[in-house]
């Protein structure tokens, strides 16, 4: 017995992750029929608790068939005490040196079943336990029929109990190899995985590198501290060089970019930086000093950036070089300078000259007389025109003077609302009242009231009704001025201040205008720390509001 033993487990060893299917066949035929007529290693299933068979061999195919269909009939008692159940439970082999009838009926569970345990015409058993680390998980069953009379003893349960042993050694081997190959190949899935996301992200990093390497600006990032407000820079884009002439780590070295900030504009950049804050996003126009000491005009985009409970916690924007664009606009204002200039004399003299017309148009026929008056007309109006082009040039450069002296608002309010009144057809409403007298340029914010009406008329019907609201409390004077005219779209509300803006509404493309008025409205107030915004619904009408501050009110 021990050399066919030792030849199978020599066997089994040899193919130590049972990969080799012919592997059980090579050990039952050292086995079947020189040490049992019926063979068999079957493994326990954790979840049914039922005894799977890995491999069985039987020297008479006919009685292998009838042992397997009992097999299946009767399936083993896993759960019990004695047989099968005792080796699962106990870890023990054991032996039953001479299955005798009364032994079968013991364990027989009826007549039928006790009749088909003496077909099978077992003679002697040998149950072994399969064990790894303490855990039964199968057996192995060596039994011998009654034709061979080979009776198992003692000896024979040693042996058979230490085959037992290696075999479950190889199966748990083999086992512990194949969850281990399972392993490897989750793992193998897993690098596959992370390097294609590596990849990617490698894709992604070169694509967004690529984009800011190009993009025409400086792509940066501050981190804010929340104690003081103060900004590091933590990224600035290699545009920047060219740009600025600077390195990139000079750039990004403690307060740089604040220092090479053109001093006249560090206050609205400290201003705009606090709205932004406040705001979430902003934009912002400003002059930085190159290094070789060139002035360049620079325009911000910048956007919050905010940490996982919502706070800021740093700043990302594209600065942009805008100095050949202010190049442009102050030779246009240059030029708007001089061409206004240069228009206003022979505009000056043509007055004169049908002043002295009209003097003794008495004279001369009805239809000359007209004519006359049509011209006085056209030349005012081209006046008027004139007027605004230079004021904006020169409110623009601080070149305008202002005289302040008091005056009744509430008079000044009445006197253009009448003289509208009387040219447009519309019905001009005051409401409210300033209490005391303004000091200011009376001149100046009868331009900004007078152009908030002529703006309330040409953006309206024909008759619609207009109302102008006046108020003054500790806070300073208010002048409101409504329409129920075509309205501004909110994202032209702010730009309707900037020079020569327009709003790009077919509807009022027929509508003459150069877009100055309203700058220079925002100027002349701007000039008297006051402020000048609009509130609207398009197609429903427009609010403008100016408030001066109080210091400008005299009390009655
Ligand atoms: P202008 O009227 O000469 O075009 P303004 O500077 O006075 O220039 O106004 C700028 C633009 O703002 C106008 O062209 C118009 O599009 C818009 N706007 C001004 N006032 C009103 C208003 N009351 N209702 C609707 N749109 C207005």
């Amino acid at each position: 017995m021990l050399y066919f033993l030792n030849e199978a487990s020599d066997a089994l060893f040899s193919s130590l992750t049972l990969e080799d299917e012919l592997i059980f066949d090579k050990i039952s035929d050292l086995i079947v029929p020189q040490l049992a007529d019926w063979f068999a290693i079957e493994i326990l299933d954790k979840d049914t608790q039922k005894l799977n068979l890995l491999t069985v061999a039987h020297n008479d195919p006919a009685r292998l068939k009838i042992g397997l269909e009992f097999r299946e009939r009767y399936p083993y008692d896993t759960m019990g005490d004695s047989g099968v159940a005792a080796v699962l439970k106990n870890g023990t082999p054991v032996l039953y040196e001479e299955l005798t009838d009364e032994l079968l009926k013991s364990g027989a569970k009826d007549e039928e079943h006790f009749r088909m345990l003496k077909a099978l015409n077992f003679l002697s058993v040998i149950i072994a336990p399969l064990k790894s680390r303490n855990n039964t998980f199968g057996i192995i069953t060596f039994v011998s029929s009654r034709e061979s009379g080979k009776l198992y003893n003692q000896e024979d349960l040693n042996l058979i109990g230490n085959f037992a042993n290696k075999v479950a050694i190889v199966i748990d081997n083999s086992r512990l190899y194949k969850t281990a190959q399972a392993e490897v190949a989750k793992s193998k899935r897993i690098e596959t995985e992370i390097l294609r996301l590596l990849e990617e992200t490698k894709f992604k990093e070169e694509w967004l590198d690529g984009l800011i390497r190009t993009t025409p600006g400086i792509v940066w990032e501050t981190k804010l501290n929340r104690a003081d407000n103060s900004q590091k820079m933590t990224f600035v884009s290699k545009y920047a060089e060219e740009m600025l002439g600077y390195t990139r780590e000079q750039l990004l070295s403690v307060d740089f970019w604040w220092s090479i900030i053109h001093p006249e504009d560090m206050k609205n950049v400290a201003a705009n930086t606090e709205e932004t804050l406040r705001k979430g996003a902003g934009h912002n126009q400003y002059r930085m000093i190159a290094k070789d000491g060139r002035v360049v005009w620079t325009e911000a985009r910048s956007q919050i950036l905010y940490d996982e409970e919502g706070n800021a916690r740093g700043i990302r924007g594209v600065t942009f070089d805008i100095t050949r664009m202010k190049e442009l606009e102050n030779r246009k204002d240059e030029f708007i300078g001089i061409a206004s200039h240069e228009l206003k004399t022979p505009i000056t003299s043509a007055k004169l000259i049908v002043q002295i017309l009209n003097k003794y148009a008495t004279d001369l026929p009805e239809d000359h007389q007209y004519f006359i008056k049509k011209l006085d007309d056209q030349l005012d109006k081209l006046t008027l025109l004139i007027n605004s082009m230079l004021d904006v040039n020169r409110l623009h450069e601080a070149g305008i003077p202002f005289y302040d002296e008091p005056f009744d608002l509430n008079q000044l309010v009445r006197e253009l609302c009448d003289d509208l009144k009387i040219v447009n057809r519309n019905r001009i409403a005051i409401d409210g009242k300033i209490d005391g007298k303004l000091t200011a340029d009376r001149e100046r914010v009868s331009q900004v009231i007078s152009n908030l009406l002529t703006n309330a008329i040409k953006y309206s019907e024909k008759g619609a009704p207009i109302r102008i609201v006046l108020g003054s409390s500790p806070d300073g004077v208010s002048i409101s001025v409504k329409d129920e005219g075509v309205g501004i779209q909110e994202q032209y509300r702010d730009k309707i201040f900037e020079r020569f803006f327009r709003v790009p509404d077919p509807q009022i493309k027929f509508t003459s205008g150069l877009g100055l008025g309203l700058n220079i409205a925002h100027q002349i107030v701007a000039h008297y720390k006051g402020k000048i915004w609009a509130e609207s619904k398009p197609g429903k009408g427009s609010v403008f509001h100016v408030s001066l501050p109080p210091n400008l009110l005299q009390k009655a």
